[in-house]
């Protein structure tokens, strides 16, 4: 064998070693799963996508249209909720019926109830002690609190990606700010007289209590009871005794409880219309306006202040 011969294969050797190592070192990196967070609402799983970005996946377990307070985790839903690397739920028991399902999931997973960002003492109470309403994104300002806790929680769970959730955050921070500046300012087109928000649940006392609204819903905080006879009496009352003009149904729940409303207040010589449907607890189907958070609220203020002051010179 000359020396030729004897570099050469040498050198493939070299070559061949210098290609295992390199593999070896990339393996790692192309194995890293990608950071991955179950959320609940489709509210939240917006909110943590726009934090996120195209660094993490997000899986979200309610799409448009579907009501937390009633949605019972499935088969899919637990092998994803399995899976995850952290999982965010609103809490204040809007998800009613997967209360035991955090609880199980909390012992092995990252789990953060996305309203412990409100103190206590800003919450809204309810008919019970000890529970307070849950629909908190309604307010922007609040929901800017939710924001920061997101922030935080993703970059303690995931500190390489920190600094991104944190730039992001930061950017929609920004647009929420204005669109609370856009709400205060369209509510204002109401006058103060006016500002009554009837609806099918009580989903809208904080955006009431932000943006000065009388708020009143069939039924309660939850639309897991029955509305009976004496509900609808009680908001006929209210809605023919304060001249109430347009009622909202709502994207999550079965329009006919609003329409029996109707009919009842139509059969006391008061008429009232029913205006364009609400997001209440879910956004709307991506491809639309409510698809988003901000779009949500911007849809809903909109909705709101056109169908009062189209009616309001009755
Ligand atoms: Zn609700």
């Amino acid at each position: 064998m000359n020396k030729k011969k004897i570099i050469f294969g040498i050198s493939v050797l070299l070559n061949f070693f210098v290609l295992i190592l390199f593999v070896f070192r990339q393996k790692p990196v192309t194995d890293k799963k990608q950071f991955t967070v179950v959320c609940t609402t489709s509210i939240i799983t917006d909110t943590v996508q726009r934090i996120g970005g195209n660094n993490i996946v997000v899986h979200g377990l309610m799409g448009p249209g579907i009501d937390p307070h009633l949605y019972r985790a499935r088969e899919s839903d637990m092998h994803k909720l399995a899976a995850a690397d952290l999982i965010f739920y609103n809490g204040l028991h809007l998800e009613g019926k997967m209360s035991e399902v955090f609880a199980s999931m909390g012992r092995y997973t990252k789990t953060v109830a996305v309203t412990d960002a409100i103190p206590k003492e800003q919450l809204l109470s309810s008919e019970f002690v000890d529970l307070y309403d849950p629909h908190v994104w309604h307010d922007v300002c609040m929901w800017m609190m939710v924001v920061q806790f997101i922030i935080t929680s993703m970059s303690d769970a995931d500190p390489d990606n920190a600094l991104v959730y944190q730039g992001n955050g930061d950017q929609l921070l920004k647009e929420l700010e204005a669109l609370d500046k856009y709400v205060i300012t369209k509510a204002q087109q109401v006058p103060a007289s006016q500002r009554i928000l009837v609806t099918a649940h009580d989903a809208f006392g904080y955006f009431g209590s932000r943006y000065g609204f009388e708020v009143l819903g069939l039924q309660g905080l939850s639309t897991d009871s029955q509305v009976g006879i004496k509900d609808i009496q009680q908001l006929t009352s209210f809605i023919v005794n304060k001249k109430v003009q347009v009622l909202f149904v709502e994207s999550s729940m079965p329009h006919r409880n609003i329409q029996a409303v109707q009919h009842a207040v139509e059969a006391r010589d008061w008429y009232v219309i029913i205006g364009q449907e609400l997001f209440s607890d879910a956004l709307g189907d991506l491809q639309t306006l409510a698809g988003s958070y901000a779009g949500m609220i911007k849809h809903n203020i909109d909705t709101i202040v056109a169908a009062i002051t189209q009616h309001e010179t009755r």
